[in-house]
């Protein structure tokens, strides 16, 4: 199965994506998680992505591309693949068309994660990665014993270097103007499944599995 999952940044997709990754088997390739990952090894495309990813704006297109034009060919993605923050614009989407249709593996579907404005903007200033285990809370959200346990575990709640307020705005302003437009492309060649996300990570859960069904 070949997913894209479109939504604004804290609509859920990386939670969404690893639970399609456990109950699917095949992987989630997250562009932001990728980039975080040339960064932090202080490679040269990581090195270049760090002025935009710090200033919430769009990295380049072909520094993305040559990234997961390399991740898609690894063995793993070879069944599917869950495809999260990737494409963010027009460019990028008909650069995957192209992509996907050279190895002969067109998308399944393209599921659109559906959500408030308001909600948006307090996941995005609540959310914090626990340092120990990894796992992703939010100050609003989470339940006490959740953000209890981390600081138990002697994890700190680390706050993501662009999840602050004028870095939020520009993010969720990048969004719109850049990727909404993708709602409309998705859906003219008949791919966009719309889901609700507003609820609990199980609700949203349920729900893209109905839309799967389809
Ligand atoms: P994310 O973790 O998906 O919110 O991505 C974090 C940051 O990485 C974004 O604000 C962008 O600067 C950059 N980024 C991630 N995916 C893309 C993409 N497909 N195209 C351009 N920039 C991206």
């Amino acid at each position: 199965m070949r997913i894209v999952l479109l939504g604004a940044p804290g609509s859920g997709k990386g939670t969404q994506a690893q639970k399609l990754v456990a109950g699917h088997g095949i992987p989630q390739v997250s562009t932001g998680d990728l980039l975080r990952a040339e960064l932090k090894s202080g490679s040269a495309p990581g090195l270049r992505a760090k002025a935009d990813m710090d200033a919430g704006r769009l990295v380049a297109d072909e520094l993305v591309l040559e990234i997961i034009k390399r991740r898609l060919e690894m063995d793993d993605a070879r069944n599917g693949f869950i495809l999260d923050g990737f494409p963010r614009n027009c460019t990028q989407a008909q650069d995957l068309a192209q992509l996907l249709r050279q190895i002969d593996k067109p998308l399944d579907a393209v599921l659109l994660l559906d959500i408030d404005m308001d909600i948006l903007r307090k996941r995005l200033t609540g959310r914090r990665t626990c340092s120990v285990t990894g796992k992703v809370l939010n100050i609003h959200f989470s339940p006490q014993q959740d953000l209890d346990a981390s600081i138990a575990a002697g994890g700190e709640l680390v706050h993501r270097a662009d999840d602050n307020d004028e870095t939020i705005a520009r993010r969720l302003n990048v969004y719109q103007e850049q990727t909404r437009p993708l709602i409309e492309f998705y859906k003219s060649i008949d791919l966009l499944r719309v889901v609700d996300a507003m609820g609990t990570a199980e609700e949203v859960s349920e729900r893209i599995q109905q839309a799967l069904k389809y």
